[in-house]
C-alpha cells in the first residue's frame, strides 16, 4: 500500500495523507463503472438534468471548504481557490442544461427515415494534472456526465484533496455510486490502468506534452477516444499602438497567475522594439507591485509554487549569469517561493526562451514589424494561448487569425471561459473541451435508417 503525504506548499507541513490507489482497485473502480452506464444513460434527459444541478448545489455549498482544501494543499491564494470552487458549480450548471438538448438529425432520405443518435462513448478516463486540480477535473467531468458516460478521474499525486471531496459531494447530490469516481494514484499505476483497460472507451489527459505523446501512443493499440490539454508557451504581442499602460500593467497577471504554473501562461512577451524602453520601465512597476505571500490572505496575488522538487525545475531556467531584467517579491524562510522574474534579452536558443518553464519566469523579446511578430510568435511547437495588444482593428483581427493557438485574447488576457471552446494547435493538444459542444466529444454518432416501404 502507498501512502502519500499531501504537503501545504506555503508552510512545507504535512496537510494530511492519501492512500493511493493500486492497478487492481482502478481495475474494480472501472468494473464499477462500467456496470452503473446502462442505467446512467438510461436516465431521462431532465432527471439527468436535475441530479447535475444538485450536485452544482452540493458544491457551491461546500465552495469555502473546497477552496480552503486548495488553499492548504496547492497554495492558491483564497480568492483564486474560491474562484475555482465556483467554476466547478459553475461548468456543472452550464452542462447541467446538456441532457435535454443532446439531439441528433433528421436526414432527408429516399425510402424511409434517417435520423442520428448521439450515444454516450462509455466508461471516461480523467487525468487531470496539478495545476488547477478543480478546474479541469470539472471540464472533463460535468460535460461526460451529461452525455450519459460514466467517470473514473484520476488526480495528480500532488493535489488529490479537492477531487476526492467533488466525488463525495456527487454520492451526496445522488448520483449513483459508480457514475463518479476519484481515484487518487500515481500516474504510472492508476493513469496508466486507465489509458490500458479495455472497458475505458475514452481518455481525457490534461498535463505535459510528453506523457500526453505517451499516452496517445497507449490508446491507439485500441483506436480508444482521445482528447488531450497538453503544454504551452504563449506570446503576448504588444505593439506600438497599444494601450500600453494597461498593457504593462496587466502583463504581470498574464504570466504570474498561479505562480506561471498555467499553461496559457503569456510567458514570452514581444514587443514592438520602437515602444520597448517604456513598455519595460512601466513593466518593472507592474512587477514590483504582485503581492506574493500567505496564500490564505485575500490580499494574495501569487503563492508559492508547488513543490520543493518543481522550484528546483524553475530555477534551473535561471541559473547564474541569466540575463536577469528585474524581479519581483517572495517571501523567505518555509515555503517553495520563487519571485516573479523578468528575462531580457534573452537568446531564442534559451531554454527559457524555447521551453515551457511552468513558474513565474518571463522572457521579454522586441520584433519590429507585424510579419516579424506573427512568425516568432508561431516559432514554437506549442499553440495554446496568448494575447495581442494594439489599437489597430484590422491589425488585431490580422495578427489573431495568423497565430498558430487555440486561445488569443486581443487587448486583454481574458482566462477560460467554460461557455467557449477551450483547447490547442500543434503539439498544445488535440480536440477542444467547454463550450456548447463539448457534450458531442463523449458520444458516438450513431445513423440508423427506418424503412417506410410498404412490405
Ligand atoms: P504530467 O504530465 O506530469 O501529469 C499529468 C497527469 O498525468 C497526472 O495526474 C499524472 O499522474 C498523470 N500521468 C503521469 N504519467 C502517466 C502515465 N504514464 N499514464 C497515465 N497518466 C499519467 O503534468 P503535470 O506536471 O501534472 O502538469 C503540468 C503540465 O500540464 C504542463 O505541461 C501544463 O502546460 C499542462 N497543462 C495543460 C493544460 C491545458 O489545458 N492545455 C492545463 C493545465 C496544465
Amino acid at each position: 500500500m502507498s501512502v502519500f503525504t499531501v504537503l501545504n506548499p506555503a508552510t512545507e507541513e504535512p496537510v494530511t495523507t492519501v492512500t493511493q490507489a493500486s492497478a487492481e482497485e482502478a481495475d474494480e473502480a472501472i468494473a464499477r463503472a462500467s456496470a452503473a452506464l446502462p442505467a446512467w444513460r438510461a436516465v431521462a434527459p431532465g432527471d439527468r438534468a436535475r441530479l447535475l444541478r444538485a450536485f452544482a448545489a452540493a458544491v457551491d455549498a461546500a465552495s469555502e471548504e473546497l477552496a480552503g482544501l486548495e488553499v492548504a494543499g496547492s497554495g492558491h491564494p483564497i480568492g483564486a481557490a474560491r474562484w475555482e470552487a465556483g467554476q466547478v458549480r459553475d461548468v456543472l450548471m452550464y452542462y447541467a442544461a446538456a441532457p435535454e438538448r443532446l439531439s441528433g438529425k433528421q436526414i432527408p432520405v429516399a425510402g424511409g427515415l434517417n435520423v442520428t443518435f448521439h450515444e454516450p462513448v462509455g466508461v471516461v478516463g480523467l487525468i487531470v494534472p496539478w495545476n488547477f486540480p478543480m478546474p479541469i477535473l470539472s471540464w472533463g467531468m460535468a460535460p461526460a456526465l451529461a452525455a450519459g458516460c460514466t467517470v473514473v478521474a484520476k488526480p495528480a499525486e500532488v493535489t488529490p484533496l479537492t477531487g476526492m471531496r467533488i466525488a463525495s459531494l456527487a454520492l451526496e447530490a445522488g448520483l449513483p455510486e459508480g457514475v463518479f469516481q476519484v481515484l487518487p494514484g500515481k500516474g504510472s499505476v492508476v493513469g496508466q490502468r486507465l489509458v490500458d483497460h479495455p472497458l475505458v472507451r475514452k481518455i481525457v489527459f490534461t498535463g505535459s506534452t510528453e506523457v500526453g505523446q505517451r499516452i496517445m501512443a497507449d490508446c491507439a493499440r485500441q483506436v480508444k477516444r482521445l482528447t488531450l490539454e497538453l503544454g504551452g508557451k504563449s506570446a503576448n504581442i504588444v505593439f506600438a499602438d497599444a494601450d500600453l499602460e494597461k498593457a504593462a500593467a496587466t502583463a504581470p497577471y498574464a504570466v504570474f497567475d498561479n505562480a506561471g504554473q498555467d499553461c496559457c501562461a503569456r510567458s514570452r512577451i514581444l514587443v514592438q522594439r520602437s515602444v520597448l524602453g517604456t513598455f519595460m520601465e512601466r513593466f518593472e512597476t507592474a512587477v514590483q507591485g504582485v503581492a506574493v505571500g500567505d496564500p490564505s490572505s485575500a490580499a494574495t496575488e501569487m503563492g508559492p509554487l508547488i513543490s520543493a522538487a518543481h522550484r528546483s525545475h524553475v530555477a534551473s531556467y535561471v541559473p547564474d549569469g541569466a540575463p536577469v531584467a528585474f524581479r519581483g517579491h517572495a517571501p523567505s524562510g518555509p515555503g517553495f517561493w520563487y519571485p516573479p522574474t523578468v528575462l531580457a534579452p534573452v537568446d531564442l536558443d534559451d531554454p527559457a526562451y524555447t521551453e515551457e518553464v511552468f513558474g513565474p519566469v518571463v522572457t521579454v523579446t522586441p520584433f519590429e514589424d507585424e510579419a516579424e511578430a506573427v512568425a516568432i510568435a508561431n516559432d514554437t511547437p506549442y499553440g495554446l494561448s496568448g494575447s495581442i495588444w494594439t489599437r489597430d482593428v484590422g491589425r488585431a483581427i490580422r495578427v489573431a487569425r495568423a497565430v498558430e493557438t487555440g486561445n488569443l485574447s486581443v487587448n486583454s488576457h481574458s482566462s477560460v471561459r467554460y461557455w467557449t471552446p477551450f483547447g490547442g494547435f500543434k503539439q498544445s493538444g488535440l480536440g477542444r473541451e467547454l463550450g456548447p459542444d463539448a457534450p458531442d466529444a463523449f458520444t458516438e454518432v450513431k445513423n440508423v435508417f427506418i424503412s417506410t416501404e410498404d412490405s
